[in-house]
């Protein structure tokens, strides 16, 4: 095995050939890794080396103790979280990237780069029917969107106030107040910590039996107030009103964010963009590529309509970074020297188009029926109106359910994880990654059909 020397050719080559090999094993092996897979992470532990080794070795090394060794989301039967797979032309995409090795802090560095996110940017505006003129950023997930979009609401809200918090900084500023849903995602409070609003700054809304935020039993607004809504619950999959809420907000100056991680996505779909209607009436909001869209992970965006608020946050004006003309992708995220991300995002939408956005979006909803039927024929109990990708379910009781879902692990075939919903204990599906078929779904749902089975009989 032990080769010398490697062309850089060879290298290239045998991690294509590893590539190629993961994707076509995908549907044979189990969804998550076996004991001995793990097991043999072991070997990895090593001390630090003295000597080189060579390059194709490595790469080899990586495909038998690493490829094993992952959750197997690319393919078609994870449903445990949303995380979404990976279209082959945003691998691919991301790949040409990783070779090019462009810094998109800045568009000197990367004409390329600048460009691709400045049009990218754009077409996302288009396609999830947001305002022309916000501007937007391309981080790694969508914490980081919700953090970017929170230190410019910050930054608005208090400019409004007379108080330049890039100035006097945070110590003196006027206490801003945050309302958010009881229900949303845990990802908004630390995004809400790294921009200095602590926990005692939130005040919680009740939510209805879907979990969504009742715009009646919010507290009061003001103009010192950030309001975060939820386009996807990450349990049942609802929408928040954005429409009553943003009139609200807007009549006593609030800010509204809207966390669409996952649920923005259903404004490219003709089926589905009723349930986040008035979306666009909010003021920034947060969507990840990497989840629904199936890019790879690392990739996300987020969209503002306050420029000036953006720019306050993240506007740089060191000269040596060269202010020009063209759009500086630095002046809109929290990092200078970062990857591409806006390469896959093009090459993606680009390969989609609106209709094929929409199709995985529908697609994954569709899946989520069927489940619901299956689940409810075979005698499971759907706890959630299945309204999007998610369903969330239990078998008669805490003890079956557990048994149940263990069985379902145990498979191999298919994964999906428990979940807390109105506390119970119940499990969940989450449809995202654009590698799901029919053919997945059926399989999916004879082992869960055959789960209940074998508890029913273990118990009589
Ligand atoms: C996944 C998710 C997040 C966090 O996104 P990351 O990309 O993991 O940072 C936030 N909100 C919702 C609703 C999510 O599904």
């Amino acid at each position: 095995m032990f080769q010398a020397q490697n062309s850089e050719s060879d290298v290239f080559e045998a991690a294509y050939r590893a590539s190629r090999d993961y994707q076509a094993g995908l549907n044979d092996r189990t969804v998550m890794p076996t004991d001995a897979a793990i097991k043999s992470l072991k070997s990895l532990h090593t001390a630090m080396p003295d000597a080189a080794t060579d390059d194709v070795s490595i790469i080899n090394e990586l495909h038998a103790i690493g490829s094993p060794a992952t959750v197997a989301t690319t393919g078609g039967r994870f449903f445990g979280f949303v995380v979404g797979g990976a279209l082959p032309v945003a691998v691919a995409s991301n790949w040409l990237a990783s070779t090019w090795d462009q810094n998109a802090g800045s568009w000197l560095l990367s004409p390329i780069a600048g460009e691709l996110e400045s049009v990218a940017g754009a077409w996302m505006l288009d396609l999830l029917g947001l305002p022309k003129e916000a501007v937007f950023g391309f981080v790694t997930g969508a914490t980081m969107a919700t953090f970017s979009s929170v230190a410019a609401a910050r930054s608005s809200l208090l400019r409004r106030q007379g108080y330049n918090v890039k100035q006097k900084g945070l110590s003196g500023a006027p206490t801003l107040r945050v309302v958010m849903s009881e229900e949303i995602h845990p990802t908004n409070t630390t995004a809400l910590g790294y921009a200095g609003i602590g926990l005692d700054q939130i005040a919680t809304c009740s939510v209805d039996d879907q979990g969504r935020i009742i715009p009646d039993k919010m507290p009061a607004l003001d103009a010192n107030t950030l309001v975060m809504l939820q386009a996807g619950n990450i349990n049942s999959g609802s929408f928040d009103d954005f429409t009553t809420v943003c009139v609200k907000a807007k009549a006593a100056g609030a800010w509204v964010h809207v966390d669409g991680a996952f649920g923005l996505w259903a404004r490219a779909s003709e089926k589905k963009s009723h349930l986040a209607a008035g979306i666009e009436m909010a003021d920034s909001w947060s969507v990840d590529g990497h989840k629904w869209l199936n890019l790879p992970q690392d990739s996300a965006i987020y969209f503002c309509k306050d420029a000036e608020a953006v720019h306050d946050v993240f506007g740089v004006s060191a000269t040596y970074l060269m202010q020009d003309a063209n759009r500086q992708p630095n002046n809109f995220t929290p990092e200078l020297s970062r990857r591409a991300r806006g390469v896959e995002f093009w090459a993606t939408l680009k390969s989609l188009g609106r209709q094929g956005v929409a199709d995985i979006v529908d697609r994954s909803c569709h899946f989520a029926t069927l489940f619901r039927s299956g689940l409810e024929q075979a005698g499971y109990k759907v706890l959630n109106d299945v309204v999007l990708n998610q369903v969330v379910f239990t078998a008669a009781n805490e003890t079956q359910t557990k048994a149940a879902l263990k069985l379902i692990q145990a498979s191999g075939r298919v994964w999906l994880g428990p979940t807390t919903w109105k506390g119970q204990y119940a499990m969940r599906i989450s449809v995202s990654s654009a590698a799901t078929t029919l053919a997945d779904v059926e399989e999916s749902l004879a082992i869960m059909t055959d789960a209940l089975k074998q508890v029913r009989i273990a118990q009589v």
